[in-house]
């Protein structure tokens, strides 16, 4: 079972995959709690270079870009991902696809088309059962980035323009896979999240 959790910088991901985490292993399952970008040492650096590649690397190609998460992506997949589920392993993960086509697709503009098909490449096509989509309006996730006190990264410090076109690019994935999206009122206190994403989870565990 692959389960992804998404949303926007500050929306509580880390949070409500703990608690999901600890939940499904207190239901005797393996768990791998994982995340992207960084999952994996080759996945480490180039988050590096992602978030705190710095003034040296000049402007980032969003081409560039997309194909860096791309590679995070295919290494995390190929070494961690794929080997967990096919040994019967439940799979938390923050982030996957759907924060390309979020970041680099909606955010960036690139051609959405484009971003699915370096992932689908990336990844041999492989999807997640559930995504929990944590909807959170950016401003408030702003506030509580601040509020938890850590620097702003290279990303983090841009435009709220752009992070309400990811919001948005993440509600229109929600509406075009109503099967796989379970979306959520990130402003909720993080019990009451955690109860609706356990009623979601609950009848895919494997038994
Ligand atoms: O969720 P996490 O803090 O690991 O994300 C790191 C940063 O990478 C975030 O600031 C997010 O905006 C950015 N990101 C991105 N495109 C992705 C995944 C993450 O711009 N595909």
């Amino acid at each position: 079972l692959f389960i992804t959790v998404e949303g926007v910088d500050g929306a509580g991901k880390s949070t409500q995959a703990e608690l999901l985490g600890s939940w499904i292993e207190q239901r005797g399952h393996e768990l791998v709690r994982t995340r992207e970008p960084g999952g994996t040492r080759l996945g480490v650096e180039i988050r590096k270079l992602l978030l705190h590649g710095g003034e040296e690397l000049g402007t980032v190609d969003p081409r560039a870009e997309a194909l860096l998460y791309a590679a995070d992506r295919a290494q995390h997949v190929g070494a961690v991902v794929r080997p967990a589920l096919e040994r019967g392993a439940v799979v938390v993960q923050d982030r996957y696809i759907d924060s390309s086509l979020a970041y680099q697709g909606a955010g960036r503009v690139l051609d959405l088309a484009d971003v699915r098909r370096i992932s689908e490449w990336a990844t041999g096509g492989l999807w997640p059962q559930l995504t929990v989509l944590l909807d959170l309006d950016p401003a408030v996730a702003a506030a509580r980035r601040e509020d938890r006190g850590g620097g702003a990264d290279r990303l983090e410090s841009e435009a709220a323009a752009f992070h309400a076109a990811v919001r948005a690019g993440f509600l229109e994935l929600a509406e075009a896979f109503p099967d796989r999206y379970l979306v959520l009122d990130a402003s909720e206190p993080a019990d009451v999240l955690h109860a609706a994403v356990v009623a979601a989870v609950a009848p895919l565990l494997p038994r």
